[in-house]
């Protein structure tokens, strides 16, 4: 059941974020991660503010330079319907369309799936973890087969955004709204680093609220793409995932952003593997050693070690398919 809370609808963004600088008032998006947060009572919830009059939030544009700006409130299935995005970023419209159900997805938006939380079962159940205020990360000698193999410090969640993943890999820009106005910052710099705070999941200071996530022009010759292995067929988060953005000119990749997902608190980028592969021929030797590169420096718990195999495989099949031989 619910606890009781308060519910407002703000008919401007300054006045969102003048009610969401209360650490007890939450923006309601879609609803479709949140309200579960509210019926399991996994945090306190004062007030709920809905973005829903906030019409400046959703839908799709072209940006002055050639890229796209994407309205926090836009929904996953608007995304992965856009022929916009279809066209100048598919693996974007693959990502969003790899999230959960067709339901979800025309409920989820795209703010709300940046800003979701972990679903680590501790968190979400009856237990007294790190990221509640508990003393320590009871997945490190618990069951952990779902949790990260890299960035683990502290906390163990993988962070659960598919889309996350393919805007860092295009290199996205996050706009933010909030009482000292608006700013911007790289897509990365949103997810907190449990070592730096666990108990939040980004950035956002108190009545900061997305309002857009700008992507740059593609640039020629970039092939995207976003692969997501899961454990059943039906909707389910990512064990592992693969977003690349990659150029490929007279057969020498000039250009390779390879972010994953499943992989750590926030969404992990194989730098290693960029470096291998970028200036180089796209050979099946040298995928095979960007595979391996991508999991330097793995740390698995008890029962994820599975991931680094799994992880190879998806990177080595997913840059299989730009191999020209
Ligand atoms: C059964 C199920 C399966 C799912 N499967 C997947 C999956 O496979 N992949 C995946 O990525 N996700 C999945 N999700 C998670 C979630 O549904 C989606 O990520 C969805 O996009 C969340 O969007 P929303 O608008 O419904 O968010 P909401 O529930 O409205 O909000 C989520 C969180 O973000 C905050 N928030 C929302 N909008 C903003 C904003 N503009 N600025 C700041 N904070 C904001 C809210 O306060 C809340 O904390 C699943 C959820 C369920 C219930």
């Amino acid at each position: 059941m619910f606890e009781d809370f308060a519910y407002a609808r703000p008919e401007s963004v300054a006045q969102a974020a003048q009610l969401l600088q209360d650490e007890t008032a939450h923006a309601l998006a879609g609803g479709s991660d949140l309200l579960g947060c509210l019926r399991e009572r996994i945090f306190p919830v004062k007030t709920i503010v809905s973005l829903s009059s906030l019409k400046e939030l959703r839908g799709i544009a072209r940006t002055a330079e050639g890229g796209l700006s994407l309205g926090a409130l836009t929904t996953l299935a608007e995304v992965a319907g856009s022929t916009e995005v279809q066209t100048l970023y598919p693996g974007l419209a693959q990502a969003a369309a790899e999230v959960a159900s067709p339901q979800l997805r025309n409920q989820g938006t795209l703010g709300g799936n940046l800003c979701q939380k972990t679903r680590c079962w501790y968190y979400r159940g009856d237990f007294d973890c790190l990221r509640k205020g508990g003393a320590s990360c009871l997945a490190v000698h618990g069951e952990n087969h779902l949790h990260c193999i890299f960035g683990g410090d502290a906390c163990y969640m993988v962070h659960p955004s598919d889309t996350a993943p393919m805007l860092q890999a295009l290199q996205a820009t996050v706009w933010v709204a909030g009482p000292a106005g608006d700013r911007s910052l790289p897509l990365e710099q949103l997810f907190m680093p449990p070592a730096q705070d666990p108990t939040r999941e980004t950035t956002l200071q108190p009545g900061e609220l997305v309002t857009h996530i700008h992507l740059p022009p593609p640039m020629a010759g970039q092939q995207t793409s976003y692969r997501k292995v899961r454990a059943r067929r039906s909707w389910d988060f990512a064990l592992a995932g693969v977003a690349l953005a990659v150029i490929i000119e007279d057969e020498i990749v000039t250009s390779c952003r390879m972010v994953l997902s499943g992989a750590a608190p926030f969404p992990w980028q194989a730098t290693q593997a960029e470096a291998l592969l970028t200036g180089a021929a796209l050979t099946r030797e040298r995928v095979r050693a960007a595979a391996s590169a991508a999991m330097q420096g793995a740390e698995p718990l008890t029962h994820n070690a599975y991931k680094i195999e799994l992880f190879k495989g998806i990177i080595q099949e997913e840059l299989a398919r730009l191999v020209r031989e």
